[in-house]
């Protein structure tokens, strides 16, 4: 496997409005993450996920170290529109990604600024209003759709830009439980058609279904591991004020009955086969 984004000693500094100070909110990360992988960031409010993700397609560049995104550096201004075409982004709102009044338009108008041939941007914005769910929405306006749909359209549009990465942004925090079910669909559909996913997020539920974890505690890596790794350092975690998912929540309390569960048993399917076998 090969690495798609790789950030190396990664420091990332805002500047405060008031005087000008320095804040780091990245501190000396180094990752690799590896090309198809299904990647969830954790981390409690200000531990600097959201930073890092906009360091990841370009949007941030590094204030020291590396970030590589398909090998080109971020820094390079040159390479700009390769490197966000490679990693595209989703954020929390979809009402600051949509930027048309007809959805379809919408979902052309990455692939438009790429410079893609009309009639090929026909085929992909079928192709992505379809794998989103979306295509008898095409005509519509979107302040006619809810938050989930627009959140749809969003992801169609980042899809259409057939991008081998792409970084969502706490993309269901606005979203009803419906709403948030329907993009972990799309999520790990899309994981499973090849594509890199990394997902910023602070339910645990949906972190569970990566197949790796990394948490952010103040700018920096504070665990990184498959879910059953990370999640079943249950007391790390509630030290640094993270929830844990609910299985291994009730792992916990079954073990301390006495009862030997496994440290892997970290979803609601795990553990309905746990009990389920348990005699
Ligand atoms: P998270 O996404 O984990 O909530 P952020 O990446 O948004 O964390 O923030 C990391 C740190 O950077 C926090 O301390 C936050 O206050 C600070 N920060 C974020 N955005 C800005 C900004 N525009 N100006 C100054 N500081 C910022």
């Amino acid at each position: 496997m090969s690495s798609i984004i790789q950030i190396r000693n990664l420091i990332f500094e805002y500047e405060k409005e008031e005087d000008g100070e320095p804040v780091r909110a990245i501190d000396g990360v180094t990752l690799d993450i590896e090309e198809g992988s299904f990647v969830a960031v954790i981390g409690r409010n200000g531990s600097g996920k959201s930073t890092l993700a906009k360091n990841l397609n370009g949007l941030f560049v590094p204030t020291e170290g590396t970030v590589l995104v398909d090998g080109w550096d971020t820094r390079d201004d040159e390479h700009i529109w390769e490197i966000r075409q490679t990693a595209g982004m989703v954020f929390q709102n979809p009402d600051n990604q949509l930027v048309s009044s007809i959805v379809e338009d919408d979902v052309a108008f990455g692939p438009e600024n790429l410079g893609v041939e009309p009639s090929v941007i026909r085929e992909r914005v079928d192709m992505a209003l379809s794998s989103v769910r979306m295509g008898e929405y095409r005509h519509k306006a979107p302040h006619q759709l809810s938050g989930g749909q627009k959140q749809r359209v969003a992801i169609a549009g980042v899809i259409a830009m057939r991008p081998k990465c792409i970084i969502f942004d706490e993309p269901t925090a606005m979203l009803d439980p419906r709403g948030r079910r329907d993009i972990m669909k799309i999520i790990q559909q899309l994981h499973e058609e090849g594509i890199t996913v990394i997902l910023i997020t602070h339910f645990m539920d949906e972190a569970v279904r990566a197949d790796r974890v990394i948490i952010m505690d103040k700018g920096r890596v504070l665990l990184d591991g498959t879910p059953a790794e990370v999640f079943s350092r249950r007391e790390r975690m509630l030290e640094v004020s993270l929830d844990v998912p609910v299985a291994v929540e009730i792992a916990a309390a079954l073990r301390s009955r006495g009862i030997d569960v496994p440290e892997d048993v970290i979803t609601p399917e795990d553990m309905v086969e746990f009990v389920c076998q348990y005699r």
